[in-house]
């Protein structure tokens, strides 16, 4: 009843020259997939030239990160107008490596992912638990405190177009990977936080990603959980052969 959503987080690989031609790459190796949604989310710099090399193509384009105002005297900050006037689609908020390494907090997040709405922008909402919490026995409760705090004052409505990635913060870039069983309890945990924030209709129309180490010989595993809904990739993302791979297992 959910498409699938595969999406490839890029971080801060490729330059604007080495994107546009992966891009024309990967389109021509996705030309005859359907049946999944697809994205790319590369740097800033290449949103211009990867937009242009996706043209013909339902690949759509999504950027890692934004601010919530539309202009100001922020130095090097980049604006959800200035996305949506570049066609971007979706947009990566709450990322584990913005919560880490650029202090993002869950109400800065709260206010991109408003601002995202405002601006038609689809949030993909990250959230996860880093390793201690796991083994701490407080995955569900850091989760949820994530996802009420990052939704806080999201309607309904809005929630329609939200996709949310549970990303165990441990099993990024690591080559660990959450067990299917263990990714579908806590995405089975998110989407009856969502039954209570939107209700069931709602709540039952978000896709809910896995990410953490997503690659070719793990994507049907997951994809196969009633809750797990499609994947955010990072590292296998930067490769067509990966990502041609996981999009077509999904
Ligand atoms: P990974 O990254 O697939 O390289 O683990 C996923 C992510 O950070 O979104």
């Amino acid at each position: 009843m959910r498409k699938p959503f595969i999406a490839g987080n890029w971080k801060m690989y490729k330059t604007p020259v080495e994107a546009a031609a992966f891009v024309r790459e990967l389109k021509d190796s996705l030309k005859d997939v359907s049946g999944v949604d697809v994205a790319v989310c590369p740097p800033f710099p290449a949103l211009w030239p990867v937009k242009e090399a996706l043209e013909g193509s339902d690949i759509a384009l999504g950027a890692q990160n934004m601010h919530f105002e539309k202009e100001g005297a922020f130095t090097g900050e980049v604006s959800p107008a200035m996305l949506q006037d570049l066609g971007v689609k979706y947009v990566i908020l709450g990322h584990s490596e913005r919560r880490a390494c650029f202090g993002e907090t869950d109400e800065l997040i709260n206010q991109k992912i408003k601002a995202a709405f405002t601006w038609g922008l689809n949030p993909i909402f990250c959230v996860g638990e880093t390793l201690e919490e796991r083994e701490r026995g407080i995955t569900k409760a850091v989760v949820e405190i994530q996802v009420l705090k990052g939704l806080a004052e999201v309607t309904a409505e809005q929630a329609e177009n939200l996709t949310i990635a549970y990303e165990p913060v441990w099993a990024i870039g690591t080559g660990k990977t959450a067990t299917p069983e263990d990714a579908q309890e806590v995405c089975r945990f998110i989407r009856e936080l969502l039954v209570n924030l939107f209700g069931k209709e709602i709540a039952e129309k978000v896709r809910i990603q896995y990410g953490g180490s997503v690659k070719p010989e793990n994507i049907k595993e997951l994809i196969v959980q009633p809750d797990i809904d499609g994947a955010l990739v990072g590292g296998a993302s930067l490769k067509v052969d990966s990502f041609t791979a996981i999009v077509k297992g999904s």
